[in-house]
């Protein structure tokens, strides 16, 4: 793997209690190879080159400690442009570095990722739970693995992501399921968006958060469109009909799916509310801290 030159890791976020209560935002690596036809990551408002080729951060770790030794305790949040969880990341274990100086320093964490490999790092993940808060959202577009391997080639299915929430539920962490994006005419199916629902709630998730939608611009449109072409024939020209060049696009029939998914979310109990779902997290610890006070 190559390495590049990183001054800081850790990055404050101003939008974080919105964003599921995080305070702290940090990748450890650059690019991802998961190839998912939809990534936002690969815009190149990010400036990433070659966004298909992972790359470490030198010295993240380092950097990292010296870090958490003089912030205020918080919510880091990993994995919004890059899954953390790579396939190099069996090798380097810079995310398992990580974990383990955030379980040593006290903090909090909240990942995102679509691997099966976090199942690795359950006993850490423990630890953290014992401090501070941990929230962990593993993305789930469809429940049809032909589906997911086609717009997801490179990660493990979405019913391995269903066993890992399971595992990692019946581990007593808190976990559930990251609906995003909904790809327009591909993912938008409401028995698909009700069976993710159920199965969800069978593999013991605590929430679902989508906003039922995708967003496109410039060359990551480009490169969304080109699959369209290769496994969606005829998709791009309603794409163009319904969505212009327009960034923000909701699935067509967004009041009605968005009401079933709600519907669903209630029948079987599980938190779909932004607000609700940071409270519920972060509960855990609070109810922790003050029986261990008391
Ligand atoms: S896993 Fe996330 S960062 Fe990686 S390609 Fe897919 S959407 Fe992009």
């Amino acid at each position: 793997m190559e390495f590049i030159k990183a001054k800081t890791i850790l990055t404050k976020v101003g939008y974080g209690h919105s964003w599921y209560g995080i305070d702290y935002n940090m990748n450890l690596y650059r690019g991802c190879m998961y190839g998912c036809i939809y990534c936002d990551s690969r815009s190149k408002c990010y400036h990433i080159d070659n966004f298909d080729v992972v790359r470490g951060k030198e010295n993240a770790l380092f950097i990292l400690e010296q870090e958490l030794q003089k912030k205020s305790k918080g919510v880091i949040g990993i994995g919004s442009m890059s899954d953390t969880y790579n396939p190099l990341e069996s090798k380097y274990e810079q995310t398992r570095g990580a974990l383990k100086l955030i379980a040593k320093y006290g903090f909090g964490v909240s990942i995102d990722t679509k691997s099966d490999l976090i199942l690795r790092d359950i006993d850490l993940l423990k630890e953290i739970c014992s401090k501070n808060n941990v929230i962990i959202k593993i993305t789930i577009t469809t429940p049809n693995d032909e589906l997911s391997s086609m717009i997801e080639p490179n990660v493990c299915v979405s019913s391995k992501r269903f066993q890992a929430i399971k595992v990692l539920a019946d581990s007593g962490i808190f976990v559930g399921i990251m609906l995003n994006p909904v790809l327009p005419f591909i993912t938008d199916k409401e028995e698909d968006i009700k069976k993710i629902v159920e199965l969800a709630s069978q593999m013991g998730a605590k929430f679902i958060h989508t906003y039922m939608g995708m967003t496109l611009r410039d060359n990551q449109r480009d490169y969304y469109f080109d699959k369209l072409d290769k496994y969606f024939m005829g998709l791009r020209e309603k794409y163009i009909h319904y969505y212009g060049n327009r960034y923000e696009c909701s699935v067509v029939d967004y009041k009605r799916l968005y009401k079933v998914f709600t519907s669903e979310c209630e029948k079987y109990g599980i938190l779909y509310h932004m607000d609700d779902i940071i409270r519920a997290y972060k509960k855990a610890y609070t109810v922790n801290e003050q029986i261990t006070l008391f």
